[in-house]
């Protein structure tokens, strides 16, 4: 009987090790911000060359297009090897709730177009779907007109640039921080880019400099001054599509407006999406989509949509015209 036994537990505890295995697979992919949902479908090309050199913003910028885009998450059950090996998730296999109905809209190249609306409507999950961490269940993202599931996740990746509120920072040095982004960049490279990002006096005060560790061991960087350096990363990159979340975290104002100076030279010349917590932002946007449980409900420029009397107006009531100071 134990010999029957026997291959029996031996296979269900390799099944035990497969199970721990993809759960620490789905940490690593959680804490580096990587894509467990999807893969590279066999053919799919390279969206456009990545930029050849760091801080340059000379190439063209990309059109970002939603067409009639629905999606749910994944239930937490989902990723299964299948998953893990499959070339991508199939559609329409989540359980939760729908979070995006036929959402379409377009960003023209260059353009930038603010995303304003309530908590949990769906904001992040649309710009989360630019990056493909996740492929829709219905509709389709475009970027520079490709499909992005037609594209190499790698190129996908090259092209469109993420700053979330909360930047990932490592345990370790500025200089390491910013060249992961861009592993070919000079000194003089990473300087322009803090620079233009408008953390260069701080890091040169530092006896350090570049060198200088930053985290809870090191020097601590403010909410403001993590952010300027996601920028300078940004601008390294030198993607053709910025998706941004803007921080509503409080900063002091000297770091806000940093920020703000940073950011205005980050997007020159890029086409963005831009999750707008700010009135200077929204009044600067080409065209505000304001998003309500998972729907576009209302799309136009803000003196447009302040005229409208609608959600917009009520929004601008409550979110942004105290900040007019
Ligand atoms: P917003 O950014 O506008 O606050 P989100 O896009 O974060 O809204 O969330 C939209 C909806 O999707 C919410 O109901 C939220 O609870 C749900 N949601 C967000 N992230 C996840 C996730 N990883 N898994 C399941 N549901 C999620
Ligand atoms: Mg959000």
């Amino acid at each position: 009987l134990t010999r029957l036994y026997g291959p029996l537990t031996a296979l269900s505890n390799v099944q035990v090790d497969v199970m721990t295995a993809l759960v620490s697979f789905e940490r690593v992919f959680e804490v580096l911000d990587l894509e467990p949902m999807v893969r590279d479908l066999p053919g799919a090309t390279v969206l456009v060359a990545r930029q050849p050199a760091p801080l340059d913003s000379s190439a063209p910028a990309l059109s970002i297009e939603f067409d009639d885009v629905s999606f749910r998450y994944p239930s937490p059950g989902e990723v299964s090897l299948a998953s893990l090996e499959a070339v991508a998730r199939p559609a329409s296999n989540g359980t939760g709730e729908e979070v995006l109905h036929d959402v379409s809209f377009r960003v023209d190249p260059g353009q930038m177009v603010a995303l304003v609306g309530p908590s949990g409507a769906g904001k992040t999950t649309i710009t989360q779907l630019v990056g493909r961490l996740y492929d829709p269940d219905r509709g389709v993202v475009r970027v520079g007109g490709r499909d992005v599931r037609q594209v190499t996740l790698e190129s996908l990746h090259d092209a469109v640039g993420v700053v979330t509120q909360d930047a990932h920072m490592f345990h370790d040095s500025i200089r390491y921080n910013l060249a992961y982004a861009r592993p070919d960049a000079s000194d003089d490279e990473l300087l322009a880019a803090v620079s233009a990002a408008q953390i260069g006096e701080l890091i040169a005060a530092l006896p350090d400099g570049l060198d200088t560790v930053v985290g809870d061991r090191g020097y601590r960087l403010s909410g403001g001054e993590k952010q300027r350096l996601a920028i300078a990363r940004l601008l390294l990159k030198a993607p053709r599509v910025v998706v941004l979340d803007e921080a509503t975290a409080h900063l002091d104002s000297e770091s806000e407006a940093a920020v703000q100076r940073a950011l205005k030279t980050a997007l020159v010349g890029r086409t963005s999406l831009v999750i707008a917590h700010r009135l200077s932002t929204v009044r600067d946007a080409d065209m505000i989509l304001v998003v309500v449980a998972g729907r576009i409900v209302e799309r136009g420029t803000h003196d447009e949509l302040l005229h409208a009397g609608g959600t917009y107006a009520e929004l601008y009531r409550t979110q942004f015209a105290l900040q007019a100071g």
